[in-house]
């Protein structure tokens, strides 16, 4: 797998990028200044996550309508299936459409007490599949759904999890994201076993540039991610050291991107954790350059 750094010479990798809707004025300031930063890489969209239990539905309605009025990118609005009935989802959905918004990520969603079984909500839509038909029906939305190399916790096996990923497919979404992984192995054995299942939607890794190991480890034992010894060796020593801990950071996500690329991987999607300086780094030293510039972006 080898692929120099500045990659995209031929100019051929897109990027997303992934926010989560801000709680305070002065996280609204970081998470503007992020996009105003990352805008001119002209990605394919941008997207905005929604919070347990529908808490950010005002908050994430109000990002994802505010990119799609003030900026050029496409804007996604995550959607669960959590504690709502079909109809307030469909709402939801309705309003996202009214406002221009036509990208859905589509979700279950995590049961709204950490560790206990999922069940569906009365009357609501019982898992992500569900979900897209249903939005399917009310509008033409583009439609992006969750995968995870590794698994879901709540899948039996890996092949249930497959089964899972084609039924939300041929109900209707065009495109994966992957949880987020650390070995670029883990995506390509993936990558097989969903071509071998007949899945030939587009399935994009999820790339979490990692600035706090101890965080991204609690989160991986709670999603299924395998977090690989070199990392701990990797971040060890570093816990007051922050700049340093950025530059690591950057620099296993870029090492990560480039094996992607050198695989044949040519999209990227980033969680940014709102916050700009990691993703553009990783973004450059794959070679991806702005495209428009920022007042073009805002435009
Ligand atoms: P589904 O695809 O519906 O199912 C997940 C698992 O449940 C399946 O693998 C399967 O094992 C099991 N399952 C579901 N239906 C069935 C069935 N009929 N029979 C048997 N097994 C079944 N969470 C949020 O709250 N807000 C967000 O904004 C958000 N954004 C995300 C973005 C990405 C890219 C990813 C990867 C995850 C995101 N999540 C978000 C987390 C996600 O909600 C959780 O991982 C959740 O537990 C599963 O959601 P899903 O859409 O993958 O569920």
């Amino acid at each position: 797998l080898d692929a120099p750094l500045y990659a995209d010479v031929a100019g051929d990798i897109d990027v997303s990028f992934e926010f989560f809707p801000p709680k305070t004025e002065k996280m609204e300031e970081t998470l503007w200044q992020s996009i105003g930063t990352l805008a001119p890489l002209a990605p394919r969209f941008v997207s905005v996550t929604y919070g347990a239990g529908g808490s950010t539905r005002e908050r994430t309605h109000a990002t994802v309508a505010r990119i799609a009025r003030e900026t050029a990118i496409p804007a996604a609005a995550h959607l669960t299936c959590v504690e709502a009935t079909r109809e307030e989802i469909d709402a939801v959905a309705r309003e996202y459409w009214a406002a221009g918004v036509r990208h859905i990520v589509a979700l279950r969603g995590d049961p709204p007490v950490a560790g206990e079984r999922y069940s569906a909500w009365p009357g609501g839509y019982e898992n992500a599949a569900a979900l897209v038909a249903g939005l399917r029906r009310l509008h033409p939305f583009e439609l992006s759904v969750a995968a995870y190399p590794e698994s879901h916790p709540d899948s039996p096996d890996a092949a249930a999890d497959l089964d899972n990923l084609k039924r939300k497919i041929d109900a209707g979404a065009t495109r994966a994201i992957t949880q987020f992984f650390f070995e670029p192995e883990t995506f390509f054995r993936y990558r097989d076993r969903v071509a071998a299942a007949g899945i030939a939607a587009e399935i994009v890794p999820g790339i979490m540039p990692v600035s706090n190991f101890a965080a991204v480890q609690r989160m991986s034992a709670m999603c299924g991610t395998a977090v690989p010894a070199w990392m701990g060796r990797v971040f060890a020593g570093l816990d007051d050291l922050p700049d340093a801990r950025q530059l690591v950071a950057a620099t296993l996500a870029a090492e990560l991107c480039r094996k992607l690329y050198a695989g044949g991987v040519k999209q990227f999607h980033f969680y940014t954790l709102n916050r700009a300086e990691l993703s553009f780094a990783i973004c450059h030293l794959l070679g991806v350059r702005a495209k428009i510039g920022a007042q073009a972006a805002a435009a």
